[in-house]
């Protein structure tokens, strides 16, 4: 995943990049992940004009806890990379507006793990869901309504009701 980035500029173009990696360690610690499989990266650097220009794919499945039920959620994540790099003595000062989105690099060594683990985690949903039109729990009791009914008497109110209804009690006390 790291390649001299003078070979490339000299080069013009690099061997496709396939990996497959495990980010299970970018995970630690988060309830919502329950499970992922490696991430399979397919790059292919070129290089133009002193400007390398990294593009492919990730694709991975993992699963994660349904934001409504809990459930295992299947999810993939199948997201394209656009990145494009180059090489300085000294990186720009961070309020320098620069005109291109192009990143950086000090010294010859370019790791593109980094900006492919950064793309994968923002990729991951924030609220999974295991179908379209999963059910939840039961705000009373935490049934699973997909499983069944529990026969609790959910009022159905309105959330701009509920507050107001706050707001009147609140007037009386
Ligand atoms: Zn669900
Ligand atoms: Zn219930």
């Amino acid at each position: 995943m790291q390649f001299r980035i003078q070979e490339a500029l000299t080069k013009g173009k690099l061997a496709p990049i396939h990996e497959t990696l495990d980010f299970s360690n970018l995970l630690k610690g988060r309830k919502d992940v329950l499970s992922t499989e490696p991430v399979r990266v397919e790059l292919n650097v070129s290089a133009e004009e002193g400007i390398i220009h990294v593009d492919g794919r990730l694709e991975s499945e993992l699963e994660m806890a349904c934001s409504r039920c809990l459930n295992a959620a299947a999810v993939k994540v199948d997201v394209p990379f656009h990145e494009q790099f180059k090489q300085v003595t000294v990186l720009s000062p961070d309020d320098e507006e620069s005109d291109e989105d192009i990143i950086e690099v000090v010294g010859d060594v370019l790791d593109l793990k980094p900006y492919v683990e950064d793309l994968w985690l923002l990729e991951l949903p924030f609220v999974p869901m295991c179908t379209d039109d999963c059910k939840g729990l039961c705000s009373e009791c935490g049934q699973n309504l997909n499983e069944r009914e529990c026969g609790c008497s959910r009022g159905k109110i309105d959330p701009r009701l509920a507050a107001l209804k706050d707001l009147f009690i609140d007037d009386n006390q």
